[in-house]
């Protein structure tokens, strides 16, 4: 297998897929495969009690949280968080540092809820996330959301903002960041995330909602984005995604078992992100604009000094058994994406070729 640097849907760990293979046409002896299986039986039913319970270890979820597993990608919860929160009115409050977050508020404006931004990069040129001192809400907020890693941007939050009114809750978009390390979940009200980048398939999409805010939601708010309808039916109103709900599982597994943890995996990606920015800072023919203490872990976006290169750069890569490192085509230049399941050793081959292009093109 080839390294792979994708922003999403991202590399998954070679053993998980490889044990996926090994059990995909005859599950554990049950004679078939899991993909086949009724979300209601008893072995698929173990599979989801086994996936959420290795979750709830490896992020100490505390008990008075829920764990959905949802459909539709962290986009449709743009609309779900205000739809499940607002329910008795209140204005949606964001932290703006990116692409994302700016999807997110639009989609609020979309559901004709009046949306506040209580704090924004856009006066930096989003290369550093707004200080808590920085933070303004709204009379009548009703939540506050931020996104903790925007993904294009190369962005991440190195502290959790706090809300300071009472009973206001702290909703994370956590999409590309969730489980790269510890995380102290009972600061939040809420956190969601689409699998494709370090939880498992695109499709599943993960919620952690604090139990209390369940009674908040909007009379208009579909059945199928109700976290209380959710929660109340373990995640299976209908059908689930349950194959992704599997691997995911599987990936959870993974990262207890043969990562060690959310604390051995965080040392594991300061130094792959850590060895990536050195590698950068020390050439005069890459860079990367965002302040040092925000600079994404997880995606690093960074330009050539030339950009006439960038096409030479993304072939010889390519060539070089370097996958996926275009940046966002919004954005364009190039972008290596860190995610949990990309060995050290695919940084240390990144960074090799890197040196070696400057060399023969700078
Ligand atoms: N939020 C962030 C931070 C993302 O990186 C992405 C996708 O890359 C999304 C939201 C959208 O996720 P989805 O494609 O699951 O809707």
């Amino acid at each position: 297998r080839k390294f792979n640097f994708c922003a999403g849907p991202a590399a998954l760990p070679t053993a998980v897929l490889e044990r996926a293979r090994a059990e995909m046409l005859d599950y554990q002896g049950r004679g078939l495969s899991v993909m086949e299986m009724s979300h209601r039986s008893d072995e698929f039913v173990a599979i989801a009690e086994k996936a959420e319970a290795d979750l709830r270890e490896l992020l100490e979820i505390p008990s008075n949280y829920r764990v959905l597993f949802m459909q539709g990608g962290a986009s449709t919860q743009f609309a779900g968080v205000p739809l499940n929160l607002l329910g008795a009115g209140g204005s949606a409050n964001y932290l703006y540092t990116g692409i994302w977050g700016k999807k997110a508020i639009k989609e609020a404006e979309h559901l004709a809820v009046g949306s506040h931004v209580a704090a924004s990069s856009e006066s930096n040129g989003l290369i550093a996330v707004p200080r808590q001192n920085a933070i303004q809400l709204s009379g009548d907020v009703g939540y506050l959301h931020y996104t903790a890693n925007e993904t294009i941007g190369g962005l991440e939050f190195d502290y959790i903002p706090e809300v300071a009114a009472d009973g206001v809750p702290l909703v994370c978009d956590m999409s590309s960041s969730i489980l790269s390390g510890p995380l102290d979940v009972s600061r939040f009200g809420v956190i969601y995330a689409g699998a494709q980048k370090n939880i498992g398939p695109a499709g599943l999409t993960l919620v952690i909602v604090r139990e209390d805010l369940l009674d908040r939601a909007r009379k208009d708010c579909p059945t199928m984005l109700n976290w209380k309808t959710a929660a109340e039916a373990n995640s299976m109103f209908n059908t689930p995604p349950t194959y992704a709900w599997y691997l995911s599982g599987l990936v959870f597994e993974w990262l207890k078992d043969e990562v060690g943890g959310l604390a051995a995996m965080n040392a594991i990606n300061d130094r792959k992100a850590q060895a990536l920015y050195a590698a950068i800072d020390g050439s005069d023919f890459y860079s990367n604009p965002i302040v040092t203490e925000n600079r994404s872990r997880m995606n690093v976006p960074f330009v050539l000094a030339d950009d006439r290169l960038d096409k030479t750069f993304l072939a010889e890569s390519e060539a070089a058994g370097l996958l996926n490192l275009a940046g966002h085509r919004s954005v364009g230049g190039m972008r290596a994406s860190l995610y949990n399941a990309v060995p050290e050793a695919a940084v240390t081959a990144l960074v090799d070729f890197m040196g070696d292009f400057a060399r023969r093109h700078g």
